[in-house]
């Protein structure tokens, strides 16, 4: 019998833990372990890899990681009533789980990873956002980590892939793609989960780039795409005004025209207009 088997149902954990889901914390569970297992290899060949899981609840996902051979896992869960569910986990698989309880917006995991590191989630869409964001915008590349393999909000999904002329292109979209690989990878209907949310979800896997596509400075890209999407709809001479008053001069000497609108200029555009601004 393998370890995952000597565990019991999802089903029964909750009940014997009391794991009724919370709002507040953002939870609808995964109890489908075939479902929680194909998401485990989506993030790629586990074997010779540290996985960081944020916000593993019952622990479905996490016993995916383990099954498919995860060199460890480092499972970060804010809500205190899951321990002893994934205590048990920990114990079918001596030396592989280590579980703290914590934000994941207020700890520094590193301390306790070793590279290469993958980090996989099913976070509550608010939080996934938030550390996608840090995740993507380190002041050095290559980042921590290897590849993020990540539950949201299948519109939030289709922001991080969307190319321009989409009407979700952005932001989101730039700051993934400038420095790695985006992905959807998985679609699931809103049945997947226990309690059902109201939106579809889908699962994006990002895999870091050894160099980002286009040389930029990532702070002043960062502030010329913000400035840009500020304002989507309005041509980018007065769109990014507010970013000096020879702003056309330096959009022309990019390349682009002072007429585009952010959401028809490419990645290589906005990196070549950082470029000039950085001059
Ligand atoms: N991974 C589990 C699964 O797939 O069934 C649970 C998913 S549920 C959508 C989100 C989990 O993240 C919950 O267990 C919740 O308690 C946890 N969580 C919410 N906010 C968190 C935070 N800031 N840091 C760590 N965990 C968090």
């Amino acid at each position: 019998m393998s370890a995952i088997d000597s565990l019991p149902p999802l089903r029964q954990v909750i009940e014997a833990h009391g794991l009724s889901a919370k709002k507040s914390m953002g939870q609808n569970f995964l109890l489908d372990l075939n479902l929680t297992a194909k998401i485990a290899r989506l993030a790629g060949d586990l074997s010779g890899s540290d996985v960081l899981e944020i916000g593993p609840g019952p622990g479905g996902l996490t016993r995916g990681l383990l099954a498919e051979g995860a060199r460890r896992v480092l499972a970060i869960e804010k809500d205190s009533r899951c321990m002893p569910a994934l205590d048990e986990i920990s114990r079918a698989y001596p030396g592989k789980l280590q579980v703290i309880n914590a934000d994941a917006l207020e700890l520094d995991p590193l301390a306790h990873l070793t590279p290469p590191i993958r980090v996989v989630a099913n976070l509550p869409y608010n939080v996934g956002t938030e550390l996608l964001v840090r995740w993507l915008t380190p002041a050095d590349w290559p980042p921590f980590w290897k590849s993020l393999t990540l539950m949201f909000q299948k519109e939030v999904a289709e922001r991080i892939v969307a190319k321009p002329g989409n009407k979700v292109y952005g932001r989101l979209a730039l700051l993934a793609q400038w420095r790695s690989d985006a992905r959807i990878v998985m679609e699931l209907p809103p049945e997947a989960f226990t309690p059902p949310p109201r939106i579809k979800s889908a699962v994006v896997h990002l895999t870091a780039l050894p160099e980002p596509r286009f040389p930029a400075d990532p702070a002043v890209l960062s502030r010329l795409v913000a400035a840009a999407f500020n304002q989507r709809r309005k041509m980018l001479r007065s769109a990014l005004k507010v970013l000096g008053p020879d702003i056309e001069a330096r959009i022309v000497a990019a390349g682009l025209k002072p007429t585009d609108r952010a959401e028809q200029v490419p990645l290589e555009g906005f990196c070549a207009l950082a470029r000039e601004l950085a001059k």
